[in-house]
């Protein structure tokens, strides 16, 4: 069960120490307080946990400081959707707002290498209205003889030069726990002048501790990537695992499933799975065209398979999209085949409008249908 109280409400509040002490109180049920931000207003959301089937649900929803109750089923129980569960699908972060309705686009260096190129990135972005940006500073690599990244070092130069070009968000992998101290020791040391969305990589879906870490700290969000070999089922209970250690802004990112029927994709795309991300959570959805496809393979239409899969998840409703540039891609130390360049950037966002376009076309005629209904 879910209270979720007045907006607003404070913790030193009379009304919400009455609500503490009464839930306190109550046998075999456990109480966590969670915290909402969205762009106007904090919201907090108290999580009753153990036999609450016993709980009446009028009663809770009169108790001071309570303005509704959600019964919740097992699944998802935080991140989840729920019957009758009607609250919002969005967060808010740096300025940036997130949700299930908007769609932002990431595109940046998988890994980043030198200055100039960082540079290069964040002023085309920034020359196409973009304020968002992804960047590698940490690279989990398949063998252990390949570039890792630069780590720590580069932290201080590339958020001074996101901040310079505007860029709000920048996301960033992050493998270790202790990673997320360096972010913040580097973003405090410049002043934060950018923010950072922590990326979970596939291959550490599954990787609880350093969920557990990302999900006690709320300074940044977290974009989850869905693990490469495990069911959809399996990827959602770790982004859940982000939100019961307290951080439930969360995105949650389709990037492909590791098998050979995906062949000649690197992976085998799966963003056919953005509306049931949406349907069973309140996560927004991002996809990745970059590490699904994994090339700039083109066909017969002229269109590369990377922008065809791009479009396909657009169209169906994804919030976000993670994709490789790279100013140079024959010299990028990391996954030059899959990137695109800045000439290709406008091409990109025009055609990228033009899923989204459809998309909400698409969405207005089914409301439409339905009412009609
Ligand atoms: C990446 O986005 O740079 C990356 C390594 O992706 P994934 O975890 O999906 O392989
Ligand atoms: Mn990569």
């Amino acid at each position: 069960m879910i209270l979720i109280l007045e907006p607003d409400t404070d913790a030193t509040s009379e009304t919400y120490q009455r609500l503490m002490a009464y839930l306190d109180e109550l046998q075999g049920i456990d109480h966590r307080v969670h915290q909402v931000h969205g762009a106007e207003q904090v919201l907090t959301e108290v999580y009753l946990i153990g036999s609450t089937a016993s709980l009446d649900e009028r009663e809770m929803a009169s108790l001071p400081a309570v303005e509704r109750v959600i019964r919740i089923s097992d699944a998802y129980r935080i991140l989840g959707r729920h019957k009758d569960d009607h609250r919002e699908a969005s967060f808010s972060y740096n300025g940036v707002e997130f949700s299930q309705d908007n769609l932002h686009v990431f595109a940046g260096l998988c890994a980043v290498d030198n200055r100039q190129n960082v540079e290069r990135m964040f002023q085309v972005l920034a020359e196409h209205g973009q304020t968002c940006a992804r960047m590698g500073a940490y690279k989990p690599r398949t063998n252990p003889y390949s570039f890792q990244g630069h780590g720590a070092d580069c932290l201080p130069w590339v958020f001074e030069l996101a901040g310079k070009y505007g860029i709000r968000v920048v996301a960033m992998e992050i493998t270790h726990d202790r990673q997320i101290d360096e972010i913040q020791q580097a973003l405090e040391a410049t002043g934060h002048p950018t923010g950072v969305m922590l990326q979970i990589g596939t291959r550490n879906t599954q990787n609880f501790e350093l969920l557990k870490f990302a999900g006690r700290q709320s300074q940044f969000p977290v974009l989850l990537k869905r693990g490469f070999g495990i069911t959809l089922e399996e990827s959602l209970n770790a982004a859940e695992y982000l939100a019961t250690e307290g951080n439930s802004s969360v995105v949650f990112c389709l990037r492909g499933m590791k098998t050979n029927m995906g062949d000649p994709h690197r992976n085998f795309v799966d963003f056919a799975h953005v509306p049931v991300v949406k349907r069973l959570t309140r996560m927004p959805v991002c996809i990745d065209p970059s590490h699904s496809v994994g090339s700039r393979a083109a066909s017969p239409d002229g269109l590369m398979d990377m922008m065809h899969t791009t479009a396909q998840g657009v169209i169906a409703g994804a919030n976000m999209v993670l994709v490789d540039f790279h100013p140079e891609p024959k010299r990028a130390l990391v996954d030059g085949p899959q990137a695109l360049t800045p000439d290709e950037m406008q091409y990109f966002l025009d055609d990228v409008r033009i899923a989204r376009e459809a998309y909400e076309r698409r969405r207005d005629l089914a409301t439409a249908h339905l009412a009609g209904n």
